[in-house]
């Protein structure tokens, strides 16, 4: 057996469909967000303004968070030496989750070693816990929530992308008496628009179905606590599970679940994401806790966010550049083109180093290929102003439309 041609065929197949992925090699300098330096394939170093990044308030260089880290490093040394069952729990990990079950007013909070983990290993042994379980998803749902869905093996529903009248004849089309949960996010990344909670929530309690919501894209930047949009719009209290990251607003790394103390201590004794690996470093844990007591007071870093989204998405739109504005931190510019994408995205990178990555298909749909900006606090007027006349002349240069689509 040829294994290497094999792997050869594989790789070809993604070139052929132009999906294959190519790193850009980015050394982030503390003090310096969104500057870094770009290691070059050539070998050379060039500066470059990072705008595609998910550190969304610049807490990855937050004096309060290193200070925190640099404390649990030197004061409990590097790894937690264990999974959470054998010797790796600490008084960091404990910290982290008492946080997290007061920032979204659980009775309890568990922490997996990504978002991506602890929705696919929660998903994925809910229907263990309710038997003959029937999981119903968003179309739009992040892919670790489809894993775990899929690896859930039960029977699932997907219903088109925040259609709340489509969602309701699933529901109408199931047995009544089946336990049921609807899994949905509060801001879907690629578009940057809201998911319709209150509308799911209405029809969860309609159904008696239970919510699992993913807010991984907004913890720490909506709400006055940093609770996510759920807790923005009074709705924390309605949902069931509440998914987040602590590697995206709160800029370091690890994933949780806080819900009610029953559904944690059953999460945490059958999902084998949780219970099979090492816990976070302590480190870690340190850097995230701080970073989420932090932002629980901290609404002036929240609102400067919004601010430099907002300033971001009128000059886009004074410009007539076809940005997707739902209301979001997130700005989307819709090109509409995969190699156009892509050559905008070079000549940004090289020409002008404004650093963002195209999004391209099968990130999303063939026809919607956009580029997606994330500007933060850290993000000044002089990286904006950089960025909107880079963008203004590229948009000229390639004779692209300026028609804006979403109005
Ligand atoms: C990034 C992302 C995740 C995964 O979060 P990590 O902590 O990076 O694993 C989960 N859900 C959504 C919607 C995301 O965008």
């Amino acid at each position: 057996m040829d294994y290497t041609a094999k792997l050869d065929v594989a790789l070809e197949r993604l070139h052929e469909e132009g999906r294959y992925r190519t790193f850009i090699d980015i050394e982030r300098k503390r003090g310096m967000f969104p500057n870094a330096v770009w290691n070059r394939p050539d070998g050379e170093e060039q500066p470059v303004s990072v705008w595609c990044g998910n550190d969304y308030l610049g807490m990855g260089q937050h004096p309060v968070v290193l200070e925190a880290m640099h404390e649990a490093l030197d004061s409990a040394g590097a790894g937690s030496g264990g999974t959470r069952n054998i010797s790796g729990t600490t008084v960091y990990h404990k910290e982290l989750e008492a946080e997290l079950a007061d920032l979204h007013q659980k009775e309890a909070a568990l922490v997996f070693t990504s978002a991506y983990i602890a929705n696919d290993a929660t998903l994925s042994t809910l229907p263990k816990l309710f038997p003959g379980l029937i999981l119903i998803s968003d179309e739009l749902n992040h892919a670790s929530m489809i894993n775990g869905i899929r690896n859930g093996r039960c029977e699932k529903h997907i219903f088109r992308h925040n259609d709340i009248a489509h969602l309701r004849e699933v529901l109408e089309g199931l047995d009544p008496a089946a336990p049921k949960v609807i899994a949905f996010e509060s801001i879907y990344s690629m578009d940057g628009d809201f998911g319709l909670i209150e509308e799911i929530l209405d029809l969860a309690d309609e159904f008696g179905a239970l919510s699992y919501i993913d807010e991984v894209h907004a913890v720490g930047m909506y709400g006055p606590r940093g609770g996510g949009v759920a807790e923005r719009d009074g709705l924390m209290d309605r949902i069931d599970i509440i998914n987040g990251t602590l590697a995206k607003a709160y800029g370091v790394m690890g994933g949780y679940i806080a819900a009610s103390a029953k559904m944690v201590d059953a999460i945490r004794s059958y999902a084998p994401g949780f219970i099979f690996t090492t816990s976070l470093p302590p480190a870690v844990a340190a850097g995230a806790a701080a970073s989420v007591r932090h932002l629980k007071t901290d609404t002036v870093l929240r609102e400067q966010h919004q601010l430099q989204a907002r300033i971001l998405k009128t000059r886009l739109k004074g410009l007539g550049l076809p940005i997707i504005d739902h209301g979001t931190h997130i700005v989307p510019v819709h090109v509409g083109n995969p190699t156009k994408c892509k050559m905008i995205s070079d000549r940004l990178l090289e020409d002008y180093g404004i650093y963002v990555q195209p999004i391209n298909y099968p990130t999303v749909p063939r026809g919607t290929e956009r580029l997606r900006f994330t500007p933060s606090p850290v993000h000044g007027p002089l990286e904006i102003d950089a960025l909107v006349k880079a963008l203004d002349s590229l948009w000229s240069h390639c004779a692209l439309n300026r028609a804006d689509l979403a109005g």
